[in-house]
């Protein structure tokens, strides 16, 4: 059996690591995308819907040793579900954007995801986004991208992003880039694995480059690895 190969793609939100990551999947054999902080966000929804604060410890292990959680891959993009549902826009909603940082730095919710993660090379080969996953989910990654922005161009593609999406009980575009900045904020600052440039990750400054280009540099990278074959 082929080792599986991971490109770990990590860096803060709006750097465009999401797209990125997903176009260059698509662009590579075989390789699955996998969000890890769609992942975070489901341990979130669903603590929020059983009642569990993340300040009650001993509740959040109980409640994630009980997580029906169940993967599939569809279209060569890892899918979750709980208890057979699949997760979608519920995901999304500003409630959960407000508390998947406070879920995201309790050390067993880390714990749990990381070994979910980690098992996710039973499908192969992985293109995996996330804050931590060239350094904590797997140090040993084939290749390893930091993607980063200027604040100012972060801050505009947020807007881009946001505008025409946020619901007037979303309390508008500037509540919304604020708890992204709040997010940011905790996600750099926690004490389990904060958001930082993992060692041996090439750092690209999006800042100016379109999605394409970021994805060439990216790609052009990957297809050193030995063994390696794309379909361009
Ligand atoms: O990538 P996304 O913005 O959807 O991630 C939501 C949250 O999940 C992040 O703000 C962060 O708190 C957490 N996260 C994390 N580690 C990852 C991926 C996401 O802590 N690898």
């Amino acid at each position: 059996m082929i080792p599986a190969v991971v490109v770990a793609i990590d860096g803060p939100s709006a750097s465009g690591k999401s797209t990125v990551a997903r176009r260059v999947a698509e662009r590579l054999p075989d390789f699955v995308y996998v969000d890890s902080g769609a992942l975070y966000r489901l341990v979130t929804v669903a603590a929020m819907q059983a009642g569990v604060a993340p300040e009650d410890g001993p509740v959040v292990r109980r409640f994630l040793d009980a997580l029906p959680l169940e993967y599939i891959v569809r279209d060569r993009v890892v899918v979750y579900r709980v208890g057979g549902r699949e997760a979608g826009p519920e995901l999304r909603t500003q409630a959960v954007n407000e508390n998947v940082s406070l879920f995201a730095a309790l050390a067993p919710v880390r714990e749990r995801v990381v070994g979910w993660l980690r098992g996710l090379t039973r499908f192969g080969s992985l293109v995996m986004e996330g804050r931590d996953i060239g350094e904590v989910v797997f140090p040993g990654a084939a290749c390893k991208f930091y993607l980063n922005a200027s604040p100012e161009e972060r801050a505009r593609r947020r807007h881009r992003e946001l505008e025409g999406r946020v619901a007037p009980d979303d309390g508008g575009l500037r509540q919304v880039d604020e708890s992204l900045r709040r997010r940011d904020r905790i996600d750099s600052g926690r004490a389990v694995a904060p958001l930082r440039i993992p060692a041996g990750s090439a750092v690209i400054d999006s800042t100016g480059l379109t999605i394409d280009q970021v994805v060439e540099v990216v790609l052009l990278q990957v297809r050193q690895v030995p063994g390696l074959v794309s379909n361009g």
